[in-house]
């Protein structure tokens, strides 16, 4: 692959016509070593946030042993990558053939589940031909937590109410080595009191089932830095959950588990877009909603923008993106902030595209070519970055 110092290298060097994605090996390290050292448990990465080859090996490097895995593809992918790692299961609706090949070919013994039909499958599936049901398995209860602190929901589809997770999780202990609860706050979660509710419901939970629990997950939705979305440090949600992870009513052994995502890849990747036409304060760019902006188009996420050109001298302005596809709905409404006099044939570099952007892409309309570099240069904003200690709260740097 080419490596360059930074995306203006890139732009003087190739003028590409085609969007160019640009990769930080050394911020997905950094964002690995923290959650390896500060994350007050097992930290496993959620693979569907980048399943980038190169991106999980670079975790895997820096100490990342467990991936969150959700479909057999996912299994596959990460097996034959690193044979040596811990793969669960965490999708709560798998076709039976799935759990079969991920428990018998792949050595996957962690499963989640939010229904006692779910149960049956994953204890059906993982039966052997002599009908030895499995003695090894760790099975977690997905428990429904609320989303109301995240900025993109993951409340509506999956996850048994606290109302009828008792029976479920005295039906699953029966079956399994070790019994777990696990939930989701949402993606992009702004503040640690999401985890603190949460964990309040599995308190709930454990008490009404009254079974032991051996592994606690509190699942996704630790943040990065996005324009408007700045959220505190990962310290404090880090202390937050460890506090009250410990005062729940649980054995001494029973484990913490965390599933990031986006706080482990959202730094590693930018994209370079050409600039094809203005219209106004709308810019024709040459990704979008259909590529590696799948969330600006359709969230309305704000990723931090810059113009790669010397030559624009004027204040920043807000733009809107049009992407390159055909359709109305390639539309990304920002405001994305830009120089005044930005013009068609200028470059763009658009940030923090690691999670949820460029795992993207599709080929629709003919459009999803890309190139791609390594880039020496640090990410548009890091959670990682300009710590003065262990204890800092300022630790979000705007390098735009
Ligand atoms: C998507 C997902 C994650 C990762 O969530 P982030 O918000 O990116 O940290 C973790 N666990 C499960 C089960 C998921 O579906």
């Amino acid at each position: 692959m080419h490596h360059f110092p930074d995306a203006r290298a890139v732009v003087r060097t190739l003028s590409p016509d085609e969007p160019v994605i640009l990769t930080r090996p050394q911020a997905a390290a950094r964002a690995a070593r923290f959650f390896v050292e500060h994350f007050p448990g097992t930290a496993m990465y959620a693979v569907k946030a980048n399943p980038s080859p190169d991106l999980i090996r670079i975790l895997w490097d820096n100490g990342v042993t467990h991936y969150d895995v959700a479909s057999i593809g996912e299994v596959r992918m990460v097996r034959a990558l690193l044979p040596q790692a811990e793969l669960c299961f965490m999708h709560p609706v798998k076709t039976a053939s799935a759990v079969r090949e991920a428990y018998f070919t792949h050595g996957v013994r962690t499963f989640s589940l939010d229904t006692i039909e779910e149960l049956a499958k994953v204890v059906a599936a993982t039966t052997d031909e002599a009908g030895v049901a499995a003695t090894d398995l760790r099975l977690l209860v997905r428990l429904r937590v609320s989303s109301e602190h995240s900025e993109l929901s993951l409340a509506a589809k999956f996850g048994v109410d606290l109302v009828d997770a008792a029976p479920l999780l005295q039906a699953t202990r029966q079956h399994c080595d070790a019994l777990g609860i696990c939930f989701h706050v949402g993606s992009q979660a702004m503040t640690p009191f999401a985890y603190v509710q949460a964990l309040e419901r599995v308190r709930a939970a454990i008490a009404e089932a009254a079974v032991t629990v051996d592994i606690v997950d509190v699942g996704g939705g630790f943040p990065s830095s996005y324009p408007g979305m700045e959220p505190p440090p990962l310290e404090d949600y880090f202390a937050l959950i460890h506090r009250h992870f410990e005062a729940l009513p649980i054995s001494y052994s029973a484990e913490l588990w965390g599933e990031p995502g986006r706080a482990l890849c959202a730094e590693y990747s930018s994209i370079i877009v050409k600039v094809e036409k203005r219209r106004g304060d709308e810019l024709f760019i040459n990704d979008g909603a259909y590529g590696a902006l799948f969330d600006a188009a359709h969230v309305a996420w704000r990723f931090p923008v810059r113009a790669l050109e010397d030559d624009l001298t004027q204040p920043l302005a807000e733009f809107a993106f049009y992407g390159p596809t055909c359709d109305d709905a390639d539309y990304m409404k920002g405001p994305f902030l830009l120089p005044e006099d930005i013009q068609a044939g200028d470059y763009i570099e658009i940030g923090m595209l690691g999670a949820y952007g460029a795992a993207m892409k599709t080929g629709f309309n003919g459009f999803g070519a890309v190139e791609a570099s390594v880039v020496d240069d640090e990410p548009m904003a890091s959670l990682y970055l300009g710590r003065k200690d262990d204890r800092v709260s300022d630790n979000v740097v705007s390098l735009r």
